[in-house]
């Protein structure tokens, strides 16, 4: 298992959540492989021209309001928030240029759903990890656990919620497609069965070999992912970590056994999560200051 520091991090902050949450993700139940039903959708960076136009779609089906630019004319997000749910981003070097998405990834195992002391978080049957308002209480664990740093909260709203990609759950429940599959005009974003579109992305792996760094992410990433991506850049370079084969919530799991079977608790790990995450502000601040 490859395990970098944001991951460790991350599991870190699952395992607290759940401790606080008086949940375990221990105890859980959790589903090692995707449902046979899954959905998902599939992002081929080559094939991506960077129109946006999946990010006007996907506002206009979300009904979110416009995040103007400085001069007020343009809509112009740089990063998934309270009123945007996917982003293109554009990835230059030298000469290699690509696009890549961001949005809910829909993990098999989501950490997000693990730390949900209410299940405001939860998994639909067919994979979609969905949101309930009625049910979340704002305490913003689920930002802390996501190793996609994707679930975003309303900070200018008097009623805030999270916010974040729940797969156009009711259109799909209709039959219909997710705005931003169904919005693109290169078929870089297509939606379907999660088996199918991994079968696909194989094909074109297998067709174009050149072509593509030789890897689906998501296919076992962080435990498999329901959104799968192809890229011929680094999937890194591209904002996409890399999280090993476990889930988050393995992880913490990992993390919750080793600290048992020594009989301390759980505050043990708060302790350390501290001493971790001041060191490292203070390693960031020093950082800072050697910088001209
Ligand atoms: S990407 Fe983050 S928000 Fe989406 S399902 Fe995974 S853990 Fe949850
Ligand atoms: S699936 Fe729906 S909510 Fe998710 S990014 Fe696409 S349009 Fe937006
Ligand atoms: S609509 Fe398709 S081609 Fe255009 S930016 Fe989105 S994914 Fe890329």
């Amino acid at each position: 298992m490859s395990l970098d520091r944001r991951t460790f991090l991350k599991g870190l902050g699952t395992t607290a959540a759940a401790a606080a949450a008086g949940t375990s993700t221990a105890l859980a139940v959790r589903p090692k492989a995707p449902a046979a039903d899954s959905v998902g959708l599939l992002y081929d960076a080559t094939r991506c021209i960077g129109c946006k136009a999946c990010m006007v779609a996907c506002r206009e089906v979300n009904q979110l309001p416009p995040e103007r630019d400085k001069t007020g004319l343009y809509d112009a997000p740089i990063d998934l928030s309270g009123g945007t749910k996917t982003v293109i981003r554009l990835y230059r070097e030298g000469e290699q240029t690509a696009y890549s998405r961001a949005a809910c990834m829909h993990c098999v195992d989501p950490a997000c759903v693990s730390v949900c002391m209410f299940g405001a978080l939860h998994k639909q049957d067919n994979g979609i990890v969905a949101y309930a308002l009625d049910r979340c209480i704002g305490c913003r664990y689920c930002q802390v656990a996501c190793p996609f740093n994707v679930p975003a909260f309303e900070w200018d709203s008097a009623t805030p919620k999270i916010v974040k990609c729940e797969m156009c759950r009711e259109r799909v429940a209709e039959g219909r497609l997710p705005g931003c599959a169904g919005a693109c005009p290169r078929e870089a974003l297509v939606f379907g069965r999660r088996d199918e579109l991994l079968q696909e992305a194989h094909r074109r792996l297998a067709e174009q070999p050149g072509k593509y760094v030789p890897k689906v992410y998501g296919e076992s990433d962080a435990g498999g992912t329901q959104v799968l991506m192809l890229s011929h850049v680094a999937f890194e370079k591209l904002g996409l970590p890399a999280l090993g084969d476990d889930s988050v919530p393995a992880l913490s799991e990992t993390i919750q056994h080793s600290i048992y079977q020594g009989m301390a608790l759980p505050i043990g790990l708060y302790a350390l999560l501290a001493v971790v995450m001041l060191r490292n502000r203070r390693g960031e601040a020093k950082s800072e200051e050697e910088q001209p």
